[in-house]
């Protein structure tokens, strides 16, 4: 007979974790769970809203919105963090203004001539390359609709 295994514990589930739906993800050709917010293979989880925020949303918001927790990569979760917002499209806003504000900031770097960047030194033109790189992955996380999509589909069933 097994013994069993004494001290471990499973952790304990989050107290307001049952209120929550999850959400549906689009997935990549190979199955994995795309952020439903801009489409890069999700590595975590993101609430709407925040778990630890509940009982200020249930102060602030009177009209329940339903709870959401979807699929989300890391930057988007950091992007978002703990704030507070009215309803998982209104948090798809805030991360759509966050990464177009990103944009915005990189986006001036590579208003440089190619005359300018020759006579740049090194540190400026890498500086330079970094922000058309970062440029380039936040153009398609602003214009995915997937999950937006999939989350419309799904408030309107319920
Ligand atoms: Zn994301």
């Amino acid at each position: 007979m097994k013994k069993a295994q004494k001290g471990q514990k499973l952790p304990e589930p989050h107290p307001h974790i049952g209120l929550y739906t999850h959400a549906p993800a689009e997935r990549s050709p190979h199955g994995w769970p795309l952020c439903v917010y801009c489409g890069q293979p999700a590595d975590a989880l993101d609430h709407q809203p925040p778990l630890s925020r509940v009982d200020d949303y249930q102060k602030l918001y009177l009209e329940r919105e339903q709870y959401w927790q979807v699929k989300a990569c890391k930057p988007c979760c950091e992007l978002l963090g703990d704030d507070l917002q009215k309803d998982i499209f209104v948090r798809i806003e805030a991360l759509k203004y966050r990464l177009q504000r990103t944009l915005r900031r990189h986006d001036a770097a590579l208003s440089w001539a190619d005359d300018d960047l020759a006579e740049l030194g090194h540190s400026l033109r890498s500086k330079v390359s970094v922000s058309a790189a970062v440029v380039s992955a936040t153009q398609p996380r602003i214009d995915y609709q997937g999950g937006l999509r999939l989350l419309r589909e799904a408030t309107r069933r319920t």
